[in-house]
């Protein structure tokens, strides 16, 4: 799955594909040998499917269905029941047909609780092949749940299509099932669905036949040997454009009618990504087809997910507008589909054994995207940001006590959803970004494409990754170094130091933990391969556990820890090794200048290093800089200003001093983009813009207002590049009359793409009476049922407080509005932005009152974070006043 913003840091071979029943050489082995491991699991072992046949009839109107199911399955100990895992289902006509050609009526219970089905019996089945069919009936959803319905408006009416989302526990909503990623079985998916529709499944249709009434089934192919939560379905008006991709497989994208050819260059993309893949694996993409499907909407949860042979995305994430779309629509595209695209090794062909190893999927697949936009999109030139950003993203959530190591223990359905967060993604792509540059990037590819090779269609376990990467880099003590980061939670801290000896320095590295809550305890210790840069570009790279020395040739040059930035691990120079840092700053490369600002930034915020150091670096950066350090320039300084909330003349001697520092970046790059712009120029531009206006630039507020108001007439005045910032901008700042306008705009708009963004305007607004507005929309059937959440949520940004006071006074309407697994979090992540300590007793109590002990992790993180903006506040403030004294 992707997440929503995870980039966000700124943000046929027909033949080959495994036929119908047939077995890969894979698959039988695996059957031969069943995996090492032994999983987790919340359902008995001694029976498990081997192949689901379903028939599915939809009743879109009625938001029901009915299924049909017929599951061979084994019988290993006898046993007297079947338990499977079914939710909100109803079932009839059961029968088992036994080895000897019997069928057995078995008495079936549900149990709501534990989200099981069992069929009992009343003598125990001996061990053998069985099939159970039965019966059953389901519910469609609003929510990404299971089979579920989204409404949308088009030019020719209301309209309604339907899809799946099963990741991670939600299969057992549509197919009575053994919903746990190990008891991996083949699936044959039949749909009646009206004629006019188009049903998609995982693989190509086998067959297609008219069943009277305006209906038709459609048959599918029997899919390869995989996990419940990788099926889908999807029925609607759509349109489906293809093309042939590598080894003749048909890449497809499917989105409502008339908008496919939105998707071109999604399809174009998916193309080239897959020929990488096909490359980088070693293994050739299995399956005939590969189709990504575009839905309107939203989830709290997710933007994609990675179906095999179907990727679902919402609209947001894979669709252009030629009217709005800009490069960086186009570069979440790109990255989403090549997020997605990575999973259909990792995740879909090997799987993880159970959720505890979840960050196989996800951290591989973040760390695959990454690696791929750099490869395919040079001019993107996404480099230095990438390897800077993805491990202090993490780094910021990693450092709290509330963290959890990469490799964690999931008990429950809600764990396992509450996994999908930034430590399984962004530090377990950093944790492989580093381990590839600790062995090198052939040997880490080897081991990779042996590790694919001997778990296609089968499950892992993030020790048999290590084993083949061990394998291809002998002598690199690789599971050392990756237990550490992978078993134990926590960042590392690398303190360096220097001195000129005999004509060479010596680099004395000493290692301790960074933590922001937990000062004082008792840091853990890690290998961590840690590489120094000296002065005249020499690198030398040490293992450094507890202490370590390394000699540079030649003196006086500044020093660089964590050259290149692959390393997990923040950095503190001694002050001597700072300012020579700060001298030299403007020769560092981009990626060292990023890596550097952002160690001192969070040393800063915990006290290890003088907010000075931070200010003065920030203070020199010439205008001719890289785009990307003014980006962060920028975004320190709005840091800082976010602060200053609440305390409106200390933020106003601040805000004089910003805008100084910005406002001539700015005027150089002015408001249109020119020819020959780069992204990361254009990118800059509009953050420029943003920050500008977010420390209440008067001139640049009303100039967005002025193209905003001039656009009615003049498309040119809000450009693409532009749109969403100005936007964003005049929703933010709006009085009433103009909140009417974009309230109108969202009415009379026929895109759902366009429709969405429109209402998740109107829940930007600084006033407070317009951000209540918002809140009593978003419960209406206004916005659209996946819209209403996202509302609230961005209430949240500005008024945490009345966002979270809301939400919990109307919490039955809101439950409705979020997907269930996502419930622990949701809440108290609209608290979490509030600089007030009343509510982290608000969040706790809610915690209390509606969150499982178990589920807990998101509020405890929630309040931290609250807990250490204040402390940080406090201290830090004071540090800055005298800082903009000392400038005058
Ligand atoms: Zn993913």
């Amino acid at each position: 799955m992707r997440r929503p913003l995870i980039a966000a840091i700124l943000i046929g071979l027909y033949g080959a594909a495994p036929a119908a029943h047939a077995q890969t050489p894979a698959e039988a082995s695996l059957a031969a040998h069943p995996p090492a491991v032994e999983a987790t699991t919340q359902l008995p072992r001694g029976v498990s499917p081997t192949h689901y046949a379903i028939e599915v009839t939809p009743h879109a109107e009625r938001m029901t269905f009915d299924g049909k199911a017929r599951i061979d399955l084994e019988v290993r100990q006898p046993t007297d029941r079947i338990v499977l895992q079914a939710i909100d289902m109803k079932f009839i006509d059961s029968a088992l047909a036994t080895p000897g050609g019997k069928t057995l009526v078995p008495k079936v219970s549900v149990d709501a609780d534990a989200q099981t089905a069992t069929f009992a019996f009343d003598a125990p089945l001996a061990p053998g092949r069985y099939t159970l069919s039965t019966g059953y009936s389901g519910v469609i959803g609003t929510q990404a749940n299971g089979l579920f319905a989204l409404d949308y408006q088009t030019d020719a009416g209301r309209k309604r299509a339907l899809f799946t989302q099963f990741e991670n526990s939600d299969a057992r909503r549509f197919i009575p099932s053994w919903d746990e990623p190990s008891f991996k079985a083949t699936f044959d998916l039949t749909v009646n669905a009206p004629a006019g529709d188009l049903v998609v499944g995982n693989m190509p249709a086998a067959s297609t036949r008219d069943i009277g009434k305006g209906m038709k089934q459609v048959v599918f192919r029997t899919t390869p040997k995989m996990s419940t939560y990788l099926l889908f379905m999807a029925v609607g008006d759509f349109d489906r454009s293809t093309i042939r991709g590598e080894n003749g497989t048909e890449i497809g994208v499917i989105a409502q009618r008339g908008k496919a050819e939105q998707a071109r260059y999604a399809l174009e993309a998916s193309r080239d990504v897959l020929r990488e893949y096909n490359d980088y694996f070693g293994v050739p993409y299995p399956l005939p087809k590969l189709d990504n499907i575009a839905a309107p909407g939203r989830s709290q949860f997710f933007s994609a997910m990675e179906n095999w042979g179907a990727i679902f995305t919402f609209e947001y994430s894979i669709l252009l507008d030629p009217a709005i779309s800009n490069v960086s629509d186009q570069q979440r595209a790109f990255t989403v589909a090549a997020h997605e695209i990575a999973h259909q090794w990792f995740g879909d062909l090997v799987t993880m054994a159970w959720w505890d190893d979840l960050w196989l999927n996800e951290g591989f697949a973040t760390w695959m995207e990454g690696r791929t936009t750099r490869k395919l999109h040079p001019e993107w030139d996404i480099d230095g940001v990438d390897a800077a950003y993805t491990s202090r993203g993490a780094m910021g959530r990693d450092a709290y006590a509330t963290t959890h190591p990469v490799v964690q223990h999931v008990e429950t359905v809600e764990q396992a959803s509450q996994a999908f967060d930034g430590i399984t993604y962004g530090k377990g792509s950093a944790v492989i970004g580093m381990l590839e540059d600790y062995v090198g990037a052939d040997a880490w590819r080897e081991g990779v494409r042996s590790y694919i090779r001997k778990h296609s269609y089968g499950n892992a376990v993030t020790d048999d990754l290590w084993r083949e990467i061990d394998k291809a880099a002998p002598g690199k003590e690789l599971m050392q170094v990756a237990h550490d980061f992978t078993l134990q939670p926590g960042v590392p801290l690398i303190k360096a130091s220097a001195s000129c000896e005999a004509g060479a320095t010596k680099v004395a590295l000493e290692q301790g933990e960074y933590t922001v809550d937990r000062p004082g305890k008792a840091p853990l210790r890690w290998h961590v391969p840690v590489s120094v840069r000296g002065g005249d570009g020499s690198v030398v790279r040490v293992l450094v556990d507890g202490l370590a020395n390394v000699t540079l040739p030649g003196c006086g040059a500044p020093l660089v820890v964590n050259a290149g930035q692959r390393g997990y691990y923040r950095t503190l120079y001694a002050p001597a090794q700072f300012k020579a840092l700060g001298d030299g700053f403007a020769k560092l490369p981009v990626v060292d200048q990023l890596g550097v600002m952002l160690d001192a930034s969070a040393l800063a915020q915990t006290g290890l290093q003088p907010e000075s150091d931070l200010l003065d670096l920030a203070d020199k950066v010439p205008l001719d800089a890289s785009p990307d350090l003014w980006q962060l320039v920028a975004g320190v300084l709005e840091g800082i200003d976010d602060l200053y909330k609440g305390q409106p003349e200390r933020q106003a001697t601040f805000r004089t001093y910003a805008l100084s520092r910005l406002s001539p970046k700015f005027e150089q790059l002015g408001w249109e983009s020119r020819d020959g712009d780069s992204s990361t120029v254009k990118d800059l531009r509009t953050s420029l813009i943003g920050t500008l206006s977010a420390m209440g630039d008067a001139k640049v507020i009303a100039e967005a207002r002025r193209r905003f108001a001039a656009s009615a007439s003049d498309p040119a005045a809000m450009p693409p590049d532009l749109r969403r910032t100005v936007l964003g901008i005049v929703a933010y700042n709006a009085d009433a009359a103009t909140w009417d306008q974009l309230h109108a705009m969202a009415r009379s708009e026929q895109s759902s793409m366009i429709r969405d963004q429109y209402y998740g305007l109107l829940a930007r607004a600084k006033d407070k009476a317009l951000a209540q507005r918002a809140l009593d929309m978003a419960l209406t059937d206004e916005p659209g049922a996946t819209n209403g959440a996202g509302m609230i949520s961005a209430v949240s940004w500005e008024h945490p407080d009345m966002a979270f006071d809301f939400a919990v006074a109307h919490r039955e309407q809101v439950d409705k509005l979020v997907d269930t697994t996502s419930r622990a979090r949701y809440y108290p992540g609209l608290g979490s932005g509030a600089n007030d300590l009343a509510m982290v007793d608000k969040i706790r109590a809610f915690a209390d009152k509606y969150i499982a002990p178990t589920s807990r992790r998101s509020a405890e993180t929630a309040i931290a974070a609250i807990q250490t903006r204040i402390k940080l506040r406090a201290q830090q403030l004071p540090q800055i006043d005298a800082w903009l004294q000392r400038k005058g």
